[in-house]
């Protein structure tokens, strides 16, 4: 199944629901102004999920371009982007963090009809100002305006708190977070890019990673690495830049070495992982315990023929920035002759080469063969854009996974990307679920937040486990301090004692 496609269904459904509700509830209160639901359509969207502006501490008020997402997936930026505790600070116009709270339990509590008829409705608080509890920022465009003007942003902010996961109370501390290890036996673990980022390995998005190092490339779309149509019209743009994800040394983070030892004491599921260096299998995930869901580094395949090796060998060119071509291409070359006319006719279309063989969509290998006597280039099979994610990964989730889970720790990922940022909203709601990163996110609610540097914070949770991390990279005499985050029950910051 599509899991991503239903998830869009659903909150396109409790949006609609909600418009609906609040055009009946809100409008018969004062009988006058019914709010226009027709701004829900107006608002910018994105594969069908609405764009809305969070509220930013350091953001001028206006509205931002929805446009500039450096986005895997239509969910990035779609969805919850700030993060609480900076939600509300000294903005008399916004909720405080405990108004929030408060407000988002009444709406469950009561279910939006009751919450809006207490809230609104009944003038207790404008809608402009309820947005803000929901992680919404009043748009600058509406200054001014009535306040049922802000009716239609505020259904939406409704509706996505009550499509998200309500975090489990009895799960805070580390304690907690300790104890659910010991006794799960069954445990999903995603991984991003924030587990080999201590290993050298850039990740996508941030200040020193992959998009930004290669702006010099001139590209409208940092994306456009990976986009399979600019790798078949020019490989050479891919393998200038792909030697910065394959290592030099064959190395894993003490993160990765956290994993492997759930999986030796028998508590590792399914490690979901978006990364494709597979430093995973270097350290040690077995095969049938990993899922890569954009592909990895481990194999690569002929573009042209589908002939597939070992992604190693394919290193050397990588690694000299060469364009890694086919053998099995280059073989059946050798032993093609080629007629004496279509020579001729090759040379005059020489210069149009490269245009009739990814132009033509041509599957017709005979053709090609004959029109473009040149090997295949290889590809490493990750998953670029404009090709389907492997199978394997929905299949795992919902035919394998979903019923054993018995808890799930989200390391170094935002979890923005699908299709591992659909794998937690489709697991059952009373699964406990941790969150171990440098930053929090407010999309989703986890039970207990760790933050700081995952290599850290893993080698914190092996010591209270009473498990052996060894790993060079974990210092044997420095303990991380942990430190509560005030106003929070269940985000704890870890940091390294100097
Ligand atoms: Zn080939």
């Amino acid at each position: 199944m599509d899991v991503a496609m239903s998830r869009v269904g659903s909150m396109q459904t409790a949006i609609n629901d909600v418009a609906s509700y609040q055009l009946v509830g809100l409008s018969d209160s004062d009988g006058s102004k019914s709010p226009d639901v027709d701004a829900l359509a107006a608002l910018p969207r994105v594969n069908g999920v609405n764009m809305v502006q969070e509220i930013d501490a350091s953001d001028d008020g206006s509205l931002e371009d929805s446009d500039d997402d450096d986005d895997l997936s239509a969910f990035e930026g779609t969805l919850g982007e700030m993060d609480d505790q900076h939600l509300f600070a000294g903005d008399p116009e916004a909720c405080t963090y405990d108004e929030a709270i408060q407000y988002r339990n009444d709406l469950r509590t009561f279910g939006p009809a009751e919450f809006c008829a207490r809230t609104v409705e009944a003038g207790a608080i404008s809608a402009k100002k309820l947005l803000t509890a929901f992680n919404i920022k009043p748009p600058a465009f509406l200054k001014g305006a009535s306040d049922d003007a802000y009716y239609s942003l505020l259904s939406l902010g409704i509706s996505r708190e009550l499509s998200k996961r309500i975090k489990l109370p009895q799960y805070n501390t580390i304690e907690d977070a300790v104890d659910l290890i010991k006794k799960s036996k069954n445990i999903i673990v995603l991984t991003g890019a924030g587990i080999s980022t201590s290993l050298g390995i850039p990740d996508f998005r941030s200040k020193n990673g992959l998009y930004s190092m290669t702006g010099h490339l001139g590209l409208d779309d940092p994306q456009d690495l990976f986009s399979l149509e600019i790798f078949k019209e020019d490989p050479a743009l891919f393998y200038s830049f792909a030697h910065v994800i394959i290592q030099e040394h064959a190395a894993f983070s003490p993160t990765h070495a956290f994993i492997h030892l759930l999986q030796q004491k028998g508590k590792l599921l399914t490690n979901y992982t978006q990364n494709i260096d597979n430093i995973e299998q270097l350290a040690g995930i077995l095969p049938e315990k990993l899922i890569q869901c954009h592909g990895s580094f481990a194999t690569a395949s002929c573009i042209r023929c589908k002939h597939q090796v070992e992604g190693v060998q394919i290193y050397p060119d990588i690694r000299a920035k060469r364009i890694p071509r086919c053998d099995k291409c280059i073989a059946s070359l050798r032993n093609l002759k080629v007629p004496n006319g279509m020579k001729r006719k090759r040379s005059q279309n020489g210069t149009d080469k490269k245009r009739r063989r990814f132009d033509s969509n041509s599957d017709s290998e005979d053709e090609e063969d004959f029109d473009i006597p040149e090997a295949g280039v290889m590809k490493p099979d990750i998953t670029f854009f404009g090709e389907p994610l492997p199978d394997i990964f929905s299949e795992r989730l919902t035919n394998h996974d979903k019923d054993k889970v018995d808890l799930v720790i989200v390391i170094g990922t935002s979890l923005k990307v699908a299709p591992v940022s659909e794998v937690v909203p489709y697991l059952p709601s009373n699964i406990p679920q941790m969150y171990i990163s440098r930053d929090p996110v407010s999309h989703v609610n986890f039970d207990i937040d760790l933050l700081g540097d995952a290599d850290v914070v893993v080698a914190e949770l092996c010591r209270r486990l009473d498990w052996e991390l060894n790993h060079d990279m974990v210092p044997k005499d420095k303990f991380a301090e942990v430190t509560l985050q005030e106003g929070f029950t269940s985000r704890h910051r870890f940091t390294i004692k100097q």
